[in-house]
C-alpha cells in the first residue's frame, strides 16, 4: 500500500477525529493478561464501542470515534514492544490477524515510528500519535474487600490450630489415667485393687480413641485448602497479584499496589 493515499481511502480509519480523540479509561481488569509484560502495548478493537483500544501497564484506553475500527481488527490485534532507540517490535497476536508494515503483511518485525502500519484486511491505518496521546494517569483500586479475606483466613487457621491442640491433649489423657490407676492400686486395700484394672482398661480405650482421632485428622489438608483459597482471593483486584501472607492493616499502609502501582481507595 503506497504512502499518502490512506487518508482519502479510509473514512472509517482508526483515528478519524485526530484533533479531539475521545480517550477513555476502562474499568479494572481489562488488561490483566497483558500486565505480565508491562512494557508491551496491546492494540486492538474494543468489543463494545469499536474504538481503538490501547492496553498498557494493565489499563486500557479507547481512542478515536465509536465504531471507527473495522471488525477485521481483533480485540488483541498487535503488540508493540519497545526495543530501544525509537524502535519497536511489532507482533501479530493471533494467527487470524492481518497486519501490514509499509504495505507488506507481517507476523513480527522490528519497526520504527516512520513505518506505516495498517491493521486488518481493510488496511486500517494505525497512527503512532495514538500512543503519545496517553498521559500518565493515577489508577486506583479498592482493596477493602481483602480485609474480609484476611479475617476469614485467620479465623479458619485458628479453628484448625484449636483442633490440633485438642487432639494433642487427648493423647495425654491415657497416661494420666494409667498413673492414677497405679497410684490407687498402691494405696487402696486389696479388695479394691480391681479398680486399677478398670482404670487401665479405660486408659487403653481412650488411647485407642486418640489413635483414631489422629488417623482421621484432616487438619493438615484443611490448612492447605484454606491456604490455597486465601492465595486465590487475597489478590490485588486490579492486577490480580497475590498480596502475600501479610496483615491487611500492613498492606493498607503501602497506599498503592506494589505490583501495578494502583493507589488504594480509602
Ligand atoms: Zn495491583
Amino acid at each position: 500500500m503506497p504512502h499518502g493515499s490512506e487518508d482519502n481511502r479510509l473514512p472509517s480509519a482508526l483515528f478519524v477525529n485526530r484533533t479531539n480523540p475521545k480517550t477513555k479509561i476502562l474499568p479494572n481488569n481489562y488488561g490483566r493478561r497483558e500486565s505480565l509484560h508491562t512494557m508491551e502495548i496491546i492494540i486492538g478493537r474494543d468489543q463494545q464501542t469499536r474504538q481503538l483500544c490501547i492496553i498498557k501497564d494493565g489499563s486500557a484506553r479507547l481512542y478515536g470515534r465509536p465504531a471507527s475500527v473495522p471488525m477485521d481488527v481483533s480485540r488483541h490485534h498487535i503488540s508493540l514492544q519497545p526495543v530501544g532507540a525509537g524502535k519497536w517490535q511489532i507482533r501479530n497476536l493471533n494467527e487470524q490477524n492481518v497486519t501490514y508494515v509499509n504495505g507488506i503483511a507481517i507476523e513480527s518485525k522490528v519497526i520504527s515510528e516512520q513505518d506505516h502500519i495498517e491493521l486488518g484486511k481493510s488496511h486500517s491505518l494505525f497512527h503512532w500519535e495514538a500512543l503519545k496521546e496517553q498521559k500518565p494517569v493515577v489508577e486506583t483500586v479498592d482493596i477493602r474487600p481483602l480485609k474480609q479475606v484476611w479475617d476469614e483466613y485467620n479465623l479458619a487457621n485458628i479453628s484448625v490450630k484449636r483442633k490440633q491442640k485438642n487432639i494433642g491433649l487427648l493423647s495425654s489423657i491415657p497416661i494420666g489415667i494409667t498413673m492414677l490407676g497405679g497410684l490407687m492400686s498402691g494405696i487402696l486395700p486389696d479388695e479394691f485393687k480391681p479398680i486399677a484394672y478398670v482404670f487401665t482398661a479405660i486408659a487403653f480405650l481412650v488411647m485407642l480413641y486418640g489413635f483414631y482421632k489422629r488417623l482421621t485428622d484432616n487438619s493438615i489438608e484443611e490448612q492447605e485448602y484454606f491456604k490455597k483459597i486465601f492465595q486465590q482471593n487475597y489478590v490485588c483486584p486490579k492486577c490480580g497479584h497475590f498480596m502475600g501472607f501479610k496483615d491487611y492493616d500492613l498492606i493498607v499502609q503501602d497506599k498503592a499496589c506494589p505490583y501495578c502501582k494502583a493507589k488504594y481507595i480509602k
